[in-house]
């Protein structure tokens, strides 16, 4: 049999399919039980793997089996309820389940003609989030592997727009020799938007940084003199503190001073969609893009991120491509358009079917519980004696014992139990250990568990 009968054979048979969907859910109903972080002698099995590439091809049944077997060891499960680390999110199981589906169609999602389907949900998702985030009605997505993608791609439409507006051309005379952009941040921007400034030119030492408080927001009394040559960033969300800047103060002055303002919201823009958080991100549509994830606080798989700006020419024209067999859509939608790649995931399948499946108030009450068990986790472990460093404004806490050798050590017993995983930081000049509570899946019972290692952990700490 020749390679490609063989192919064919397997495609008709679907044997492999079934053996897949049979490890997929063999693996979904132990999730609970598997270590949520791999044990070291998982680890060590993962060795098995290096091998050298063999001249004959495999069994693809055999090829399944290893990686349900062997590659499942070295998973972590951040599926599961009870991974609190980074701010990484579960998958809603009709996330999974459309993106399954979505696979076996494997559309390149570039051009309105590489797949209409795509460009079409990209349309609808755009429309439905500047519903759920309050944003203007000429604002565009751009749908991009996740929200450095999104901070890349904002970025470029801000250094489009204000250089067009100094009679500068960038496409066509590039940054030397171009007037100057300034760049005003604080001290507790992502490390995306950093090294996003670095990869497109603006070095690191021209970053004007302004002061920021206790909980990581920006001190607006402290901001510099704005312009029309200034980009702004803020942040809805800060990663350790969860903390929101003051958007409508910042975007009123640099409203008027004609500077563009960038809002990283990877995980916490998403609090707009909730009656009880979105006071915090009152002024976010004064703002000219945002930065969103959606395989993070949304749940969906991964990867998944949104760039929206309201200025549709300027991000158009700044990730602008040319060439002779690229073909425009006169009236649809080009999703590369708005986006740094060009073959790209369909990913507004499984975006689409997950706000469809949720809706308003389902998003509403699936974010304002990630808030509700932070908070109850905040308060269950201070009862415990341990020091709670933030203000738990929305899912993150940050929880220290009174030295750093005490905190690094409860830290290593929760990371080595198994049961939970969640990693460490620094903040306000302390060791910190961080909880993140970014899956829809966490319950009372994965609560109870964390709080009960808490305080096992404590006990043993030294
Ligand atoms: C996670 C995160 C990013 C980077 O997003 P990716 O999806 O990992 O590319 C940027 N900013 C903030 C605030 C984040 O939390």
């Amino acid at each position: 049999m020749t390679l490609q009968e063989r192919m064919i054979n397997e495609l008709e048979e679907k044997e492999i399919f079934r053996k897949a969907q049979s490890y997929a859910f063999d693996y979904l109903d132990k999730i609970e039980e598997k270590d949520v972080y791999p044990s070291e002698k998982n680890l060590e099995q993962l060795q098995v793997l290096h091998e050298e590439l063999t001249n004959e091809s495999s069994n693809p049944i055999d090829i399944l089996s290893i990686l349900h077997n062997i590659g499942s060891l070295g998973t972590v499960t951040h599926t599961g309820g009870r991974y609190f680390g980074f701010i990484i999110g579960g998958a809603i199981p009709i996330s999974l389940a459309s993106k399954w589906l979505a696979d076996i169609w494997d559309q390149c999602g570039g051009l309105y003609v590489s797949s209409p389907l795509n460009a079409e949900l990209e349309l609808i998702c755009e429309g439905w989030l500047k519903d759920i985030l309050n944003l203007p009605s000429e604002t565009i997505a751009g749908f991009v592997s996740g929200a450095s993608m999104a901070n890349f791609s904002a970025i470029t439409a801000a250094r489009y727009h204000i250089l067009k507006n100094l009679g500068w051309d960038i496409n066509k005379k590039g940054l030397n020799g171009a007037p100057k952009i300034r760049i005003v941040t604080h001290e507790q921007i992502h490390a995306s938007i950093r090294k996003n400034l670095i990869l497109l030119g603006f070095g690191d030492e021209n970053i004007e940084y302004v002061k920021s408080d206790k909980q990581g927001r920006m001190i607006t009394s402290e901001l510099p003199k704005l312009d029309d040559s200034c980009i702004v960033f803020l942040q809805a969300g800060n990663a350790n503190s969860g903390s929101f800047d003051d958007f409508e103060t910042v975007c009123e002055i640099a409203n008027k001073a004609n500077a563009w303002v960038h809002i990283d919201g990877a995980f916490g823009l998403w609090v707009a969609a909730s009656k009880k958080l979105s006071y915090l991100t009152k002024g976010i549509e004064k703002a000219d893009s945002w930065a969103l994830d959606a395989h993070k606080t949304l749940n969906v798989p991964y990867d998944s991120g949104i760039v929206l700006c309201k200025h549709p020419g300027s991000i158009a024209n700044a990730l602008q491509a040319t060439g002779d067999y690229i073909i425009y859509s006169a009236e649809k939608r080009d999703p590369m358009l708005y986006t740094p790649e060009m073959s790209k995931r369909s990913r507004a399948i499984e975006l689409w079917a997950t706000l469809k499946y949720l809706g308003k108030n389902g998003i509403d009450e699936m974010i304002t519980t990630f808030h509700e068990n932070a908070k109850k986790i905040s308060i269950e472990l201070e009862m415990a004696g341990f020091l709670i460093l933030n203000d738990v404004v929305f899912n993150q806490v940050l929880v220290a014992l009174e030295t750093d050798q005490k905190t690094k050590s409860v830290l290593a017993f929760l990371q080595n139990s198994g049961k939970i995983w969640l990693g460490g930081s620094m903040w306000g000049g302390k060791t910190v250990i961080r909880i993140s509570v970014s899956s829809w899946k966490t319950n009372e019972d994965d609560i109870q568990t964390t709080i009960e290692l808490f305080k096992s952990a404590k006990e043993a700490s030294v």
